[in-house]
């Protein structure tokens, strides 16, 4: 990290002002023997200050230049942050100046990479940086920001704590067999505090799928066979005709995506072409995709026609749903009820007259619990990364505690508890391999 780094943060193309960001331990001098005055290394800490960017005696730019000194920045290092107007030209012309300069173009996640080398935020931090600048809703923003300040990981340490209080009983025992009464210390203290771990773990892992929901959204297919309105009614929801309303059957061929906010939960609907045996191989490739949707979609909104009755084929995918989040809308309420079904899941709409979406879009903020979310404060896990290790220390404790059960000697666990502990420790990346940083950063953007 001994190299000076320099990236454009602010989004290419036009706009009023453009930042170009510089960290490093020359970063200071760098800049400086770029400006009119060659006075910038003569300025505090946490100053903006006025200047000219010059290429030789040719003035490139006026700008406004940030000088942050080590190690009270986002890197630990010396940021400098030129404040360049807008536009394409001007921008990449001064970074390039400062490429030509002693600078090395930065990695994308580079300066977030430093700040978390250098110790200034740890891994959930960095995750919750990303999860920020790819919010998409209020409620998801809201979150990410949890994770910025550091709740998430207080959460972790809090019980890796624990774990360490557990061993510190286990080692008393072991360097002081006096107290050997191995079967009271066990009961009493040590299988009561694993408990209590497990079920913070558990408690944790339950609500960060909330959390996902809130992040990523509500991943939801709209099945159906042809003409039953499918189109229609996703054109109700999103209020615009993305998807072509037709009369003729299976002509929704394409995917056609889209989302919507409810509650502040996002959710990603995905139209799909009609389910029904058919001939037609553009349309067989829809209608197998719609089944493949299916298992991968967190709600299926299976649509009816009214005024139909039931087909085989729809009797073989209401079963198929069974184990699934699923809504049947029953579509075309305002023609005549030929449609028999029973079932708890049904919400009847008008999709023509715009009947009934409100009913729908109830139905789903209660099935998935929507209004206890947008009270709740979030603190939770919100990526698979941290999900899954946050799983596999869940999973190796619960053998830890049955182990115990079967009466394994005490002093043969603290091994396996360490283990749980470093699994914690990775989720906030007190421990992590190069491999996993490098993967992890470079879906940053470039100058973040
Ligand atoms: P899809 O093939 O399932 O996507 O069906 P479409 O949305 O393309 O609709 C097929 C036909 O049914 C179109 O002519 C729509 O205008 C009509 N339609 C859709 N919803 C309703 C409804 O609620 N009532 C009535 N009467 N017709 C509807």
């Amino acid at each position: 990290m001994e190299d000076t780094i320099a990236a454009i943060s602010t989004a290419l193309g036009v706009g009023a002002i453009s930042i170009i960001r510089v960290s490093g331990k020359d970063s200071i001098e760098i800049v400086n023997s770029l400006t009119k005055s060659k006075k910038l290394v003569e300025k505090a800490s946490h100053t903006i200050n006025y200047d000219y960017i010059m290429d030789g005696d040719k003035e490139v730019d006026e700008v406004l230049i940030s000088v942050m000194k080590a190690p009270r920045t986002f890197t630990c290092e010396n940021i400098v942050e030129i404040n360049a107007h807008g536009g394409i030209t001007t921008t990449n012309y001064i970074l390039k100046l400062l490429l030509n300069n002693g600078c090395r173009l930065a990695e994308p996640g580079e300066f977030t990479k430093r700040a978390f080398l250098n110790g200034r935020i740890d891994l959930t931090q960095a995750e919750g940086i990303m999860n920020l600048i790819e919010s998409q809703t209020e409620k998801s923003r809201n979150l990410a920001i949890k994770q910025l300040d550091g709740k998430v990981s207080n959460m972790i340490s809090d019980l890796r704590e624990d774990i360490i209080k557990v061993e510190a009983n286990i080692d008393v025992n072991i360097d002081f067999p006096e107290y050997d009464d191995i079967e009271v210390l066990t009961n009493e203290k040590i299988l009561p505090s694993l408990k209590d771990i497990r079920e913070k773990m558990h408690k944790i892992l339950e609500n960060s799928r909330d959390g996902l929901l809130v992040k990523d959204g509500i991943k939801t297919s709209i099945i159906g066979k042809p003409n039953v309105g499918k189109s229609s009614l996703l054109n109700r929801l999103l209020h615009e005709n993305k998807a072509i309303v037709t009369d003729i059957e299976g002509t929704t061929r394409d995917i056609v995506e889209g989302k919507i906010s409810i509650e502040g939960i996002l959710l990603n609907i995905i139209d799909t072409a009609g389910i029904r045996d058919t001939e037609d191989i553009v349309e067989s490739i829809g209608v197998k995709k719609s089944l493949e949707l299916i298992n991968e979609s967190d709600l299926i909104l299976f649509v009816l026609n009214n005024n139909e009755e039931l087909t085989s084929k729809e009797k073989e995918i209401l079963d198929l749903l069974k184990k699934k989040n699923y809504i049947i809308v029953i579509n075309k309420c305002d023609l005549e009820d030929k449609l028999v079904i029973n079932d708890d899941n049904i919400v009847r709409i008008s999709a023509l007259e715009d009947e009934g979406i409100d009913k729908l879009k109830d139905k789903i903020k209660e099935m998935f619990n929507l209004e206890k979310i947008e009270t709740e404060d979030f603190s939770y896990l919100t990526n698979a990364r941290s999900i899954s290790l946050l799983e596999k220390a869940e999973k190796d404790l619960n053998n830890i505690i049955n182990n115990i059960d079967n009466n394994l000697p005490i002093d043969m666990i603290e091994l396996d508890l360490r283990n749980v502990w470093n699994t914690l420790g990775e989720i906030i990346g007190e421990s992590y391999d190069e491999e996993l940083l490098d993967q992890l950063f470079s879906r940053f953007c470039l100058g973040k």
